[in-house]
């Protein structure tokens, strides 16, 4: 089945974070499967890895996850042997380079992968709930889980197998065996079914296939870092580390935005127009870091919509709002970045060890600089951002604005407000049941 939009129809969550999100009515047996086995390859965006962008080597902000799916038919032991002939036969992955996971109470998976597929109990790693116990918010469908890892360096043997250490391992391939439903209690009943529930990364397997040393070398995204060196006047190969983390944010970010405007989100202070907002401006500013002073989120914006349109033929039929989009919000942003550096750069140099909230609200309101971003900067000075100061501003300004909206009777744009502040008053659930950090946004 082809992708669903970006825009989930669920209130739990802001955005797509996985594969299974369109079928979550399924798993929970409120409607009908289109057939009873299903292959997606579906557009997802983790805002909850934006810091991870760039950093690590596997992680994206957009990416797109290959699912296979089963509603109430095949299950675990199906699932594993067909998991591990798609990696070891159709993409030729050498069983030597892999490693699996399982949640640390599933002996059942174990045993599969022990006495069925034939793997060496030492690479096979128990692993808590946090893990390899997967769900999509803290209510819904869930179950434990079981992964396969890419081992680069299998010569150093089986012993002290650790899948944290990622300069070794890369998780591709997630397996959920879906057979529970948490209510708001935290209390799991099975499902009517038991189903399976995968998700693949793509720019992983494409990491691993074409033996680049992270997912930004890969054909996915590459020509995009290579355009934004090439307007930046340096070479992406002989690059600092930093210069080549903000190429790989650019690359990153170009594709989650074009993907959300191409769903109809637009750039705003709410939900997610203000994850938009604050992709772009953040591209904005690592461009100004590589050395790109003029505006270029147009032409870097046709590159991506190049790169991605034989996949994703809307991106055609919505390229002129996709460029305008950029257009207008980069000469927004541009208008004011500038004062604003300049203020932030004064602010760092006169506290020693942290911006005031009333300050990032400035920050915020005047010159619109995303609180994430002020915070982004200030860490880079080895300073923090006073956020609850911050949001105490936020709310002062918001009850202003309420108490003058009052005589103004019920507008439209009051609804609206509602309904965003509602999505936003959500939003961070997903991110916090998905990942178990404390880490927001
Ligand atoms: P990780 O532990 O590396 O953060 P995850 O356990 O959060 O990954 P899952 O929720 O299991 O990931 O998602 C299924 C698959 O989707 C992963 O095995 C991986 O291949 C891919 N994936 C997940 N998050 C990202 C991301 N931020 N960027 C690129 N691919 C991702
Ligand atoms: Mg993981
Ligand atoms: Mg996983
Ligand atoms: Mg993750």
């Amino acid at each position: 089945m082809a992708s669903a939009s970006l825009i989930p129809d669920d209130p739990t969550v802001l955005l797509t974070i996985a594969g299974m999100l369109p079928f979550k009515p399924i798993f929970l047996g409120q409607q009908k499967p289109p057939a009873l086995r299903v292959t997606t390859a579906q557009k997802c965006i983790r805002t909850n890895d934006i810091e991870n962008v760039g950093r690590t080597a596997r992680h994206h902000t957009f990416f797109e996850m290959l699912g296979n799916f089963s509603f109430g038919d095949y299950f675990k032991q199906q699932a594993i042997s067909w998991a591990w002939e798609l990696s070891t036969q159709v993409f030729a992955l050498n069983p030597a380079n892999l490693v699996v996971s399982v949640f640390d109470e599933d002996n059942e998976a174990a045993d599969i992968w022990e006495n069925i597929i034939g793997v060496s109990p030492k690479r096979i790693i128990r692993m808590g709930a946090s893990d390899n116990f997967w769900a999509a918010g803290p209510t819904g469908p869930c179950g434990p889980c079981s992964e396969i890892y890419y081992d680069f360096t299998p010569h150093l043997g089986d012993d002290n197998i650790n899948l944290e250490d990622d300069t070794r391992f890369i998780e591709f391939y997630n397996l959920v065996f879906m057979e529970s439903n948490r209510d708001a209690n935290g209390h799991l009943t099975p499902l009517a079914t038991k189903n399976i529930d995968t998700g693949m990364g793509l720019e992983r397997m494409a990491q691993i296939l074409q033996k680049k040393s992270n997912n930004y070398e890969t054909d996915l995204i590459y020509p995009l870092v290579e355009k934004a060196a090439k307007l930046a006047k340096i070479d992406y190969m002989y690059a600092d580390e930093k210069s080549k983390a903000s190429l790989k944010i650019i690359g990153d970010h170009c594709r989650a935005i074009i993907h959300l405007v191409s769903d109809g989100v637009t750039a705003s202070n709410l939900g997610r127009g203000y994850i938009l907002r604050r992709l772009l401006r953040r591209v904005v500013r690592h461009g100004r870091l590589v050395g790109i002073n003029k505006p270029f989120l147009v032409t870097i914006g046709k590159a991506s919509i190049e790169l991605m349109v034989k996949t994703y033929p809307q991106l055609n039929i919505r390229k002129q709002t996709i460029l305008n989009e950029l257009e207008r919000e980069e000469a927004r942003f541009l208008g004011t970045l500038e004062r604003g550096e300049k203020l932030l750069a004064e602010l760092i140099e006169s506290n020693s060890k942290y911006i005031s909230g009333e300050q990032a609200f400035e920050l915020y309101d005047t010159y619109g600089f995303p609180l994430e971003l002020t915070q982004e900067i200030t860490e880079e000075n080895g300073l923090t951002v006073d956020v609850a100061g911050f949001e105490s501003a936020m709310n002062a300004q918001r009850q202003r604005a309420k108490e003058a909206k009052i005589n103004i009777d019920v507008t439209v744009q009051s609804v609206i407000d509602k309904i965003a502040d509602n999505i936003e008053g959500t939003k961070f659930y997903g991110y916090h049941a998905l990942e178990y950090s404390s880490r927001i946004i």
